[in-house]
């Protein structure tokens, strides 16, 4: 929350001074910095489905089954023990945005009983000696290293980095090439793919400590990938540029592979490890992406442009949206390229916010295009991930580049970068005009950057008397010496695209207005109906209904996917 108060400036300069924990600086510079968690509000649709993140799912884990399996091995799952890790980063995310003092409270305890559950050989695990490093045990660790780090960065706390460094240590210990050691790939399933994507959290490590052995395991485990029992990740992108055809296919874990590439890119400034990365992001987007942004069935991806996304076919498991996420904004942050931007809009409007139920923050774990949305309160991956996802939202909103602050999202509330403040009044994605409103500067001069959504027609910036068109798909950049009350009147139409069924429903369409895709929800069209083409108009939600935007098109009744239950996204043309 941005605020002048001089007691908060102190208190955010402090956490500036602990996030900027790093020894190691990237070698490759991010061209788009996000704005600090602590300088944003955010209301609007956005800041809704976060407090819902925080009431409905953060403050209600499950904590002693969390970490039960930690303190007395073995755990009720194979993989209960990432869920500590992932609720920790969706912890950390959400409390440096919402000072929030239960979550502080309950963050605090669970950090240090998991901390507390560490062997003096530096296992944070939840398998029994004889079971150690079998099935998901590096993959937890991993976790407990994403978890455990976020939580330093967050708080200052050595006690978690300490405990991040035993993992390192360990993990460096038991895997390699040398004799006695095992090796990682042989450790998990999906091709070893699970296991080496705590590649991620490594590259985190070696930037938090500098420490030259954590930089040669991340080395140790790109080359596993090539090994003939290996997944030959990078290899296979490289040869084929196809997902699909590499290793198993298995997307969560894929993707999860390819955040820590590009994290070992950043540190090493390696070009060979981008280039891969980049195809499989193209391949995704062009050939296994869902309107709704997200991809796989059946948590594996298919071959090119088969979309199917009904009940049975298990579409968009939610880690599998969280991890897309993740990548694509990554490569956002490397790049500032709009085409990444676009796909963050996507998925957020759509699959991430569509797998919550905005009623209680419960998550789904598949969540169809054509059938019933499932949620749970229960222990799965993706009850753990998305919330993650969700944390992640103020981050993929608006920053800075070196030319000036960047708005990527549209939506109410404020955010501060070192260019000063800004405040954004709209009621998107409900509506198309925007007014954005400089709050403060630093006296210099600066370009603005507006993200202009690839789908409308129509996009003008207005200040003053000057009015700019931006074309749709780029960003528009407002070079001017800006001074506080300068305001920009965006006007974008918030275009209605009819969408054919592709593949997998030939004889059907979606409809999209703006961001959103829309669904028929079974409860408000009674009858069977077909779509013909008409116009939309907005009309009123009947008593007691949750969302805020219905719109009738003919005889169907539409809703955004985010916050449809029970409905029909494909619809039978007549
Ligand atoms: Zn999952």
């Amino acid at each position: 929350m941005y605020s002048g108060d001089m007691r908060y400036l102190a208190l955010v300069l402090t956490l500036a001074a602990s996030c900027s924990a790093e020894i190691v600086k990237d070698r490759i510079p991010e061209r788009f910095i996000p704005a600090a968690y602590e300088t944003q509000r955010m209301e609007g649709l956005l800041g809704e489905r976060m407090r819902v993140n925080l009431e409905g799912r953060l403050l209600h884990v499950d904590e002693s089954r969390l970490l039960k399996g930690f303190v007395n091995p073995p755990g009720e799952q194979d993989w209960i023990g990432e869920h500590v890790g992932k609720y920790l980063d969706a912890a950390c995310n959400t409390w440096r945005y919402t000072r929030d003092p239960r979550l502080k409270t309950q963050m605090d305890r669970i950090a240090a009983a998991l901390i507390a559950a560490q062997r003096a050989d530096g296992y944070l695990g939840t398998y029994v000696d004889a079971k150690r490093w079998t099935s998901w045990d590096v993959w937890v660790h991993k976790y407990d290293l994403i978890g455990l780090l976020n939580y330093y960065q967050t708080t200052g706390d050595k006690q978690a980095l300490e405990a991040s460094r035993h993992i390192g240590d360990l993990l460096a210990r038991t895997f390699g090439t040398e004799p006695g050691q095992r090796d990682i790939i042989a450790a998990s399933t999906h091709v070893g793919m699970a296991a080496s994507s705590v590649l991620e959290p490594m590259v985190t490590l070696y930037r938090m400590t500098g420490e030259k052995r954590y930089l040669d395991f991340c080395w140790y485990i790109v080359h596993s990938w090539d090994q003939p029992k290996g997944p030959k990740v990078l290899a296979t992108l490289r040869a084929t540029g196809s997902v699909f055809k590499t290793a198993n296919a298995k997307a969560y874990e894929m993707m999860s592979d390819l955040v820590g590439v590009v994290e070992l890119y950043k540190v090493t400034g390696d070009a060979s490890l981008l280039r891969p990365v980049v195809a499989a992001w193209h391949d995704v987007r062009d050939k296994r992406l869902y309107i709704t942004g997200t991809t796989s069935s059946k948590e594996h991806f298919l071959d090119d442009k088969v979309l199917p996304a009904d009940d049975k076919d298990s579409v968009g498991e939610g880690c599998v949206t969280v991890t897309w996420l993740q990548l694509t904004w990554r490569l956002f942050k490397l790049t500032g390229e709009a085409e990444y931007a676009e796909e963050l809009e996507r998925s957020v409007y759509n699959q991430l916010l569509g797998a919550q139920d905005p009623h209680n923050g419960n998550i789904c774990y598949f969540t169809p295009m054509n059938g019933k949305k499932k949620p749970t309160p229960g222990i799965n991956c993706c009850v753990s991930s998305e919330p993650r996802g969700i944390s992640m939202i103020p981050q993929l909103s608006w920053g800075a580049t070196e030319k000036g602050p960047s708005v990527l999202l549209y939506n109410e509330g404020e955010f501060k970068t070192t260019f000063g403040a800004l405040s954004v009044s709209t009621t998107y994605p409900r509506e198309g005009s925007v007014k954005i409103a400089v709050k403060e500067t630093n006296g210099k001069r600066y370009a603005l950057q507006l993200r202009v959504p690839k789908w409308t027609t129509s996009y003008t910036a207005t200040i003053g008397k000057q009015k700019l068109t931006g074309a749709p798909g780029t960003m528009l950049s407002i070079d001017r010496k800006w001074k506080a009350g300068d305001t920009i009147e965006v006007k974008m139409d918030m275009s209605v695209q009819v969408i054919p069924g592709g593949k997998s429903y030939p004889d059907a369409v979606a409809v999209q207005r703006g961001p959103q895709v829309l669904a028929a929800e079974d409860s408000l069209n009674p009858q069977p109906a077909a779509w013909r083409n008409a116009a939309l108009k907005e009309s009123a939600p009947p008593a007691g209904w949750t969302g805020k935007q219905i719109y009738s098109a003919g005889p169907l009744t539409l809703i955004p996917f985010s916050d449809a239950m029970s409905m029909k996204v494909w619809i039978a043309k007549q």
